[in-house]
């Protein structure tokens, strides 16, 4: 074959090297975050072209997720010089097994134009089986049996391999029903996501002259992020990989974060003794982050037991440390990233400017982007969420909005569509297209229409019942809403009542949670047994305490279809929002890493776990979030989170311990000092709250914070050296006066109307507030 020239050769180091020339046998690249594994494979991928040892679709290249694979398809492309075409087996273990499948369904008594069943789809599925077994999907839930199912199938487990120690799962009657769901599926001529590489498993161990096929025509196979196989995937490896034995798998052990999901460590471990004699490539040398980020990296893993351990490096420029705050909220949070990407996009305190696309915001819990998101809206600043819709966009929020919105307006018909069987009320699509009728006929709302059939009777059993419940429901909540509802803290009357005890009224946040519980949708997710289900419990929560900062459910939702207006697809620079699961094996300039505290980071969950298992992954999880940053890692804790409307107090995240001093600056937040913001942020009058913050304030969380500072003090945090204004104060404000606005920012007023101010804000615009909300700037 001629031999081509081979630049991109030169851009490596020797290890490298040695992994991308070493083209033939198995070839095991254990290494540290940044040091260019993924690099390597993607070279490996170009000099199997360029050698002609394979053919584009020759190569089977597996990468995490679909833009990795876009990605490095790209990267080929440009070591080659030219763009590559045909690389059809570059993708997800997933997207390569559909293809797979669609060639050999009938083997396993499908047909080839088979359906993939979404989770909705399964979940669906699983409880029509519940049914049919006569089992009560309250205490037996069908998204519990869903997660049985799954663990199986990842360990490649058919219903007759599932072992002997598993029989008690699901009330004893788990395998019957995962047999049961595989026969129905079959029925269906469907699978589920899970199913893609049971099945082709499955096919390889049963027909051998079909593996061998594709044995021969994959002569190369590469997979990047190894250390996150399961084991169904690990087998499907194995089995195609045992001719000729041309496997390169990259990995690092202490990246390994989804444990939870099924994969397993120990495949790296299996790797040299299922092909003997594999040449092992380590990598040291780290190309992306500075030796300080490096330096507090590597000392966070080396917390962990079990890992096969590993020493990086780097020769670049000592750059900047890594750089820890604490906040006194998580609004302040969110509000401080804000200011400082601005700053950082300016090119402030001697660094370079950084474009937004430079700069990251890593997450531990999807419910932490809705803080960001606000912010961001708020002052217009662009941004995108990756792996996963916006905040507002998620299915419980848009559910839990959809109530709301029917409650303010009764005739807000596609929100009533929305939430008239979620949850499930036993209104099926006929009961559904009676009331769409009966609205029709009589010109009405399909509240109204609803009410209208059930008067009829033209809808009975457990239907009408139920819908008789949500009508009534609806009815109070939306008188609630239009004459109960204020904030204790906006009214002074309210306040002098809620100092007495009495409660005459409820906060519009009150209102919410009683919406969301009484139609029994919180409930809905409670009895969720999904891994998902806590995450979109804890967005409801968010979304409750989004409400706070509003007036009434009104005020909340004109902001959010504004919010939702506003958002643009436009190209351009933006910061990017993202979980740490989702930014493995990305890089970012400037990152930064919010909610380091303890019970948010680690989760709740493995603190509770017995064992140290939980937690080392939480771990690697802080190990990947600051090995994603080049020059600036930031990382930020709050002594305050409020759930529900109450303060919590919060301790710094114990990886916060972890971090090497001489290798952290600790700085200070600018609210704490008069100086920066120098504003008070408001505060609510009610009794029970400042206590609870006088608590947080003394709290081991807070004196933790203090003693990191070292030399400089923490100072007490502003709200309690600037006194929430009183109705004295509103009444004192005049046009023309400088204010700050927690929500808004700085602005300045152009008309005051009773306790409400109109405010020109420097960053969100005109706007009407209550008076309660604004402060004057502390001099
Ligand atoms: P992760 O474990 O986070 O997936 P990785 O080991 O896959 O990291 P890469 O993403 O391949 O690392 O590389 C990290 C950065 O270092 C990239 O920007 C890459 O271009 C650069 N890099 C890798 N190898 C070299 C090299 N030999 N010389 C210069 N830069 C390199
Ligand atoms: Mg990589």
């Amino acid at each position: 074959m001629a031999a081509r020239p081979s630049p991109y050769l030169d851009d490596l180091n020797l290890a490298q090297r040695e992994a991308v020339e070493a083209l033939d046998g198995p070839v095991l690249m254990l290494a540290g975050a940044g040091t260019g594994k993924t690099k390597a494979l993607t070279c490996r991928i170009a000099h199997l072209l360029n050698t002609g040892r394979a053919r584009p679709n020759e190569i089977l290249s597996v990468t995490f997720t679909n833009k990795a694979a876009r990605e490095m398809k790209d990267r080929v492309g440009r070591l080659m010089g030219q763009a590559v075409e045909g690389m059809p087996w570059l993708g997800t273990f997933h997207s390569i097994c559909v293809k797979l499948l669609r060639r050999h369904a009938e083997l396993v008594g499908l047909k080839s134009n088979f359906t993939i069943l979404d989770t909705d789809d399964q979940i669906r599925l699983l409880k029509q089986l519940l049914k049919a077994y006569n089992i009560d999907d309250k205490r037996w839930p069908a998204r519990q049996l869903s997660g049985v199912i799954g663990h199986w199938k990842n360990r490649c487990w058919l219903p007759e391999q599932v072992p002997g120690g598993e029989a008690a799962a699901f009330n004893n009657r788990g395998i019957e029903l995962y047999k049961a769901y595989q026969l129905r599926l079959r029925e269906l001529n469907a699978v589920d996501f899970d199913d893609l590489l049971l099945h082709m498993v499955t096919i390889f161990q049963r027909h051998p002259d079909v593996l061998e096929q594709y044995q021969r025509w994959f002569k190369y196979i590469l997979v990047d992020e190894y250390q996150d196989t399961n084991v169904a995937q690990y087998l499907w490896l194995r089995l195609l990989a045992q001719g000729h034995r041309n496997i390169c798998c990259v990995g690092d052990d202490d990246q390994s974060i989804y444990g939870w999901r099924g994969a397993e460590v120990g495949n790296i471990l299996r790797f040299e003794k299922d092909f003997d004699g594999a040449h092992v490539v380590r990598l040291e040398q780290n190309y992306r982050s500075t030796p300080h980020i490096l330096a507090a990296a590597s000392n966070v893993i080396r917390g962990n037991e079990s890992r096969l351990g590993k020493e990086l490096w780097t020769d670049k420029d000592e750059g900047e440390k890594v750089r820890l705050i604490g906040h006194w909220d998580g609004d302040e949070e969110a509000r401080w990233i804000g200011e400082e990407i601005e700053a950082l996009q300016r090119g402030t305190r001697g660094l370079r400017p950084y474009s937004l696309d430079e700069m990251a915001i890593l997450v531990r819990a999807s419910h932490q982007m809705r803080g960001f998101e606000d912010r961001f809206l708020t002052i217009g600043l662009p941004y995108r969420v990756i792996g996963g819709p916006r905040f507002y966009e998620r299915q419980e929020i848009r559910d839990a909005m959809a109530y709301f919105r029917v409650v303010t307006s009764n005739d807000d018909d596609l929100a009533f569509e929305r939430i008239v069987n979620t949850p499930k009320r036993g209104l099926g699509d006929k009961a559904q297209q009676n009331i769409q009728q009966t609205a029709r006929h009589h010109g009405v709302s399909l509240v109204e229409g609803a009410r209208i059939l059930l008067d009829e009777k033209g809808i009975g059993g457990k239907g009408a019942k139920e819908l008789r419940i949500l009508l009534d429901g609806i009815e109070r909540w939306s008188e609630v809403a239009r004459t109960h509802t204020s904030r204790a803290v906006l009214d002074d009357d309210e306040a002098v009542i809620d100092d007495g005890g009495a409660r005459t009224s409820m906060t519009h946040m009150e209102l919410a949670e009683i919406i969301l519980d009484e139609s029994g949708y919180t409930a809905m997710w409670q009895n969720d047994k999904t891994p998902e289900a806590p995450g979109r419990l804890e967005n409801l929560k968010e979304l409750v305490k989004a409400l706070e900062s509003f007036e009434n459910l009104q005020g909340f939702l004109e902001h959010v279809s504004l919010v939702m207006d506003n958002e643009s697809d436009a190209e351009g620079a933006k910061v990017s929002i993202m979980t740490l699961h989702a930014a493995k094996g990305l890089e970012f300039p400037a990152v930064f890493l919010p909610g380091w505290e303890d019970g948010l980071f680690p989760s709740q969950r493995a603190m509770d776990e017995s064992g140290l298992k939980g937690l080392e992954e939480e771990r690697r999880l802080a190990y990947v979030g600051i090995t994603r940053a080049e020059e600036i890692a930031t990382i930020s804790f709050a002594g305050n989170r409020r759930v529900y409307g109450q303060w919590q107090s919060q301790m710094p995240s114990r990886f916060v311990d972890e971090l090497p001093e001489e290798h952290v600056e600790v700085l200070t937040p600018p609210g704490l000092y008069g100086g920066g913001y120098g504003a008070a942020s408001p505060m609510s009058s009610r009794l029970d709250e400042r206590a609870a913050s006088a608590d947080a304030y003394n709290s081991p969380g807070w004196k933790r914070l203090q003693e990191r500072s070292g030399s400089r003090p923490v100072s007490q945090p502003r709200e309690s050296r600037a006194p929430v204004i009183d109705a004295q104060a509103i009444s004192s404000h005049t046009v023309g006066e400088r204010v700050f606005h927690q929500k808004f920012g700085y602005g300045e007023i152009i008309g005051i109307e009773g306790d409400k101010l109109e405010i020109a804000f420097d960053k969100a615009g005109t706007k009407k507030v209550v008076a309660k909300f604004v402060t004057t700037p502390n001099d």
